[in-house]
């Protein structure tokens, strides 16, 4: 359903005079497969979020391809990018900011399909009511305002406009990382019936490593920009083989895996070693002057390390 191939992407920062640039996304390349979910793992500004809106065109990719149904979309237009923009869609983290405060639940969920055209008002209201069950909301819902249900309910109505549209492919960047560990435990199982009843492809992004162990099929670790192991699920949190992905499904007590300042932190932007170095605890000099290569572990098991 999905291939990137060499995705880069970079942001510049300072200045005519004094331009900087920061490689968020650094060369990531994945597949996702038709009704599969594909999780994106690592943590806070390693860059996920960014490779998430850049795969959707969100935001501009600096380079690399994005073959989407065998549609090479980064070749395409503005206007061809809109036609195709209803079959791929992103679920964002805070539902409160997805909504707009003015408009009741069934106002919110008839504008994509408004905007799309085709449909009587009769057959939108009707959509609408469909999506609402749907999700798992009641028909007196359709009648409230974002401040008058609590999150989680938010964030079904935000997955009901997501799902309007018919999408093949929704890109949800921590879905349930706003909500009670209850209504957490709600919208993931909501999530995972609608994969199985609708065929949903689905890039799961999240910092919960029990969030991605429950609901993807496939994940990938990031980490500064680069995707450090990729393949199932299972095989990853039963035998990790890159030292970061250990560290971050089992953490040593002396290893701080805390938030990252991907701001001050030139990824590996001046060094060409492996982007791990200054953490690894087997690294080599060879792992600081040359850059490691992603290393086929099996069929659907990669691993970006010198010594695997
Ligand atoms: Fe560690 Fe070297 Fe592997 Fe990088 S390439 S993860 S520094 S062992």
């Amino acid at each position: 359903m999905l291939e990137v191939i060499n995705l880069d992407k970079c942001f510049s920062s300072g200045g005519m005079m004094k331009k900087k640039y920061i490689k968020v996304v650094d060369r990531i390349s994945f597949q996702i497969g038709r009704g599969e979910t594909f999780g994106l793992v690592g943590e806070s500004g390693c860059g996920k979020t960014t490779a998430g809106k850049s795969t959707l065109r969100l935001i501009e990719p600096t380079s690399g391809k994005i073959v989407f149904d065998g549609i090479d979309v980064t070749k395409l237009k503005t206007k061809e990018m809109r036609k195709l923009r209803p079959r791929m869609q992103m679920i964002f983290q805070d539902p409160d900011a997805s909504l707009d405060p003015r408009m009741k639940t069934e106002r919110s969920i008839a504008e994509p399909l408004r905007l799309r055209g085709g449909l009587s008002k009769r057959e939108i209201e009707e959509r609408v009511m469909e999506l609402i069950e749907t999700v798992g909301l009641n028909p007196e819902h359709a009648h409230r305002y974002p401040y008058q249900m609590s999150g989680g309910q938010n964030q079904r109505v935000v997955l009901a406009r997501a799902l309007a549209s018919n999408p093949d492919f929704i890109v949800a960047d921590e879905p349930t990382s706003g909500l009670d560990v209850s209504v957490q435990a709600q919208i993931l199982k909501l999530m995972n019936e609608l994969k199985r009843d609708l065929n949903l492809t689905t890039m799961f992004i999240t910092h919960d490593l029990e969030v991605v162990k429950h609901m993807s099929d496939r994940m990938a670790v990031m980490y500064r920009g680069k995707i450090l192991e990729m393949g199932e699920t299972e095989n990853i949190f039963n035998c990790a083989r890159h030292p970061y992905a250990q560290l971050l499904i089992e953490p040593q007590p002396s290893e701080d895996l805390g938030v990252q300042d991907a701001e001050s932190e030139n990824r590996n932007g001046d060094r060409p070693g492996c982007v791990f170095y200054p953490r690894c605890p087997f690294a080599e000099k060879n792992c600081m002057e040359k850059e490691p290569e992603m290393i086929k572990m099996n069929r659907d098991h990669q691993v970006l390390c010198h010594l695997v």
